[in-house]
């Protein structure tokens, strides 16, 4: 407990994941509102986080304010904005292939990022839940060709209401089980991301927390840097998941409200020690 709070002192920023760590579909986890109020109260800050990239930030921020969370726009992260800024310094002028939502493909547009579905220069796959057989065939078909290939976010399943969905890690498998070639992820848990999270946030690797209840993505972009990282068992974890796994988060908690008890426990943060 005394390792936690100590650790939890310097934390300056927590990245909160969304599904299983602040709601369940549709309803906001009843401590939420004093979750956020107690970063505040003291001297820290939040924001959010998600590997979906099925639908976009504004749709996360309208998803948050019908539920009482107003946030300016650069308080929400997401995976697609990870690669998109990639593709932009990485691959200036290339044109693609975008196997994603209308949203997905939207967001290409407006990052003026050319898309063709006849000769792209490589092919990006997001959470797809607009996917054809057609489109399945076309990026196969350019993979095959050569062509390099990316994956908006490694999720095997996104949670659901009545269970679980197949989400862009499973379509990635299905594409490598075709074509043989494996493609390079970006959001949680690249180092992509990690780099993403501490540019928007200006904190340095010590002062980062990053929140969530999956472990291969949320708790695993931590691994290997000085980043906090923090399961919460409200989600999809279970402690026998936990135990088999080679991820090992450096803080567990049944939930946020465990961790607003911590943090009133802890030292204030105060922004002059830094
Ligand atoms: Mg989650």
């Amino acid at each position: 407990m005394e390792q936690a709070l100590r650790r939890l002192s310097r934390i300056k920023m927590f990245v909160l994941d969304m599904d299983g760590t602040i709601y369940l579909g549709e309803h906001l986890f009843p401590f939420m509102p004093r979750f956020l109020e107690t970063v505040e109260k003291t001297g820290r800050e939040f924001c959010f986080f998600t590997n979906n990239s099925s639908k976009n930030r504004e749709a996360y921020l309208d998803k948050l304010s019908r539920m009482g969370i107003h946030i300016p726009a650069e308080k929400m992260l997401i995976a697609s904005a990870v690669i998109i800024e990639w593709l932009k310094e990485n691959r200036p002028g290339e044109s693609c292939f975008v196997v994603g939502t209308p949203l997905l493909c939207a967001d290409f547009e407006a990052a003026g990022i050319p898309q063709n579905d006849q000769d792209p220069d490589f092919v990006v796959l997001g959470f797809d839940t607009t996917l054809t057989y057609e489109k399945l065939t076309k990026a196969c078909h350019f993979i095959r060709r050569g062509r390099p290939y990316y994956g908006v976010n490694p999720d095997l399943n996104c949670p659901v209401e009545e269970g679980f969905i197949p989400d862009c890690g499973s379509m990635a498998a299905l594409i490598r089980t075709s074509t043989g070639v494996p493609c390079e992820f970006f959001g949680k848990p690249s180092p992509h991301t990690l780099e993403y999270m501490l540019r928007e946030t200006g904190c340095k690797p010590e002062e980062l927390a990053v929140v969530g209840d999956r472990l291969y993505t949320d708790i695993a972009v931590a691994a290997g840097s000085e980043v906090t990282s923090i399961l919460v068992l409200s989600g999809e974890t279970t402690k026998e998941m936990l135990k088999e796994s080679d991820v090992k988060p450096d803080l567990v908690l049944r939930d946020l409200d465990e961790l607003s008890g911590l943090l009133e426990k802890s030292e204030p943060h105060s922004r002059d020690s830094l």
